[in-house]
């Protein structure tokens, strides 16, 4: 979950020129406030006043209460670090409220273990339910779909009640696997039933497989269901040859699931997520920008990208990542998931529709004299100065490199 990812990212995006085909902005970090329209007070509290050295003075108990430990530990600048990463995904959805963006991507963001009271899986703050919450002030129906490979449990415990979020994860599960739910039983509770969808996955699906079931559930999900806007969570760990990872997907495949979901042509939010193989990580989300901006990439990387070595020895957009390990999902075994899951599918209500509050002046995005206001800020920024700044960023990143 280091920065550095996010780095590469940048790197290879940049490179490739996608950033000239998208409109970029430097969001705010989240304030407290906007944290707590999801986490409980103490929690948030408490992540603003910790430090590493305070940690080392506090009890067992109590680091136990916040579930401190090797997942989630305190490190320096966390809290900053929340901020940014929450305040990117808000403002990717004003962004789409405003309908400045049909589609806003924040790599950063889709820490989708985090729970109300709690961290869980390197997740301190749920940037996708703060968002999925505020959406909700505008938009009937949110789908959540999510390609990780780790079940999306604080998405869809935070809206396991209600049939305005249908949210949907594709994760290896066997009971024991982090975060150890996601089974294809668990599907919502009271108004909320069957609104929760659950596709669980035995280690090494390929490609024809998985993107097989994805279109054949998905496309029925969302004819029925109806989303006014959806968010695609796009965990990298998914991927063949992830650090912490079981499943057999190119980078091709992964990318081939967003870009389906994008041919409904509904306002999408896009995310990151896990990914433990950073040049991995990264090429797969430069290729994923790639695809939502309809661009053709050249699948060899851009030998001018500071980074370059760490794409070797292919220096390929698409290295081979399938065949490590045996895929354990048999066609009989599929085809009993698909046909669960369709079951299901029929008990659906058809898409609910719900009385629309006022819309709230604070979420229908920037006034245009606002907007123009931080245009000139921008542009007053000495860009010597913002260029060292991100030199000085790099530097810092590089040096978690060598420091791992
Ligand atoms: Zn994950």
């Amino acid at each position: 979950m280091k920065p550095f990812r996010l780095m590469l990212t940048d790197h290879l995006v940049i490179l490739y020129k996608l950033h000239e085909r998208m409109d970029l902005y430097e969001p705010r970090k989240a304030t407290r406030d906007e944290l707590l329209e999801f986490h409980s007070e103490d929690y948030v509290d408490f992540l603003q006043t910790i430090t590493p050295e305070l940690t080392a003075k506090l009890g067992e108990e109590k680091l136990a209460k916040f579930n401190i430990g090797d997942d989630c530990p305190i490190f320096d600048g966390m809290y900053d670090y929340l901020g940014m990463y929450a305040g990117a995904s808000l403002d990717a959805l004003r962004k789409l409220i405003s309908g400045m963006s049909d589609i806003a991507i924040n790599w950063s963001g889709g820490l989708h273990h985090a729970k109300k009271f709690e961290p869980s899986g390197f997740c301190y703050i749920n940037d996708i339910v703060l968002a999925i919450l505020n959406l909700l002030r505008v938009h009937p129906r949110v789908m959540y779909i999510d390609i990780d490979l780790h079940h999306g449990d604080g998405v869809q415990e935070a809206f396991n009640t209600t049939d305005r979020v249908m949210t949907v994860s594709f994760h290896k599960f066997n009971g024991e696997f982090f975060p150890g739910t996601g089974a294809i039983d668990e599907r919502g509770i009271g108004k909320g039933k069957n609104y929760s969808v659950n596709v669980p996955l035995k280690d090494g699906i390929d490609d024809h497989s998985y993107i097989h079931l994805f279109k054949l559930i998905m496309e029925p999900l969302i004819t029925k269901f109806q989303p006014t806007v959806i968010v695609q969570q796009c965990g990298a760990d998914s991927l063949g040859y992830d650090r912490l990872g079981c499943f057999n997907l190119n980078i091709r495949a992964h990318g081939q699931c967003v870009n389906f979901i994008k041919s409904f042509g509904i306002p999408m939010l896009v995310v990151g997520g896990g990914g433990y193989t950073p040049r991995n990580v990264s090429r797969l989300w430069c290729y994923e920008t790639s695809v939502l901006n309809d661009v053709q990439l050249d699948s060899k990387i851009p030998l001018k990208i500071p980074t370059y070595d760490w794409f070797g020895p292919d220096f390929s957009l698409h290295p081979q990542l399938d065949g490590r390990l045996d895929n354990k999902n048999s066609k009989k075994y599929l085809e009993c998931v698909k046909t669960d899951i369709l079951e299901q599918l029929r008990y659906l209500n058809y898409a609910p529709s719900v009385q629309m509050q006022e819309i709230p002046p604070d979420i229908t995005g920037l006034t245009e004299e606002e907007e123009e206001i931080i245009r000139e800020l921008n542009e007053d920024k000495d860009d010597e100065k913002t260029r060292k700044a991100r030199d000085m960023k790099d530097e810092a990143r590089l040096g978690e490199v060598m420091a791992s």
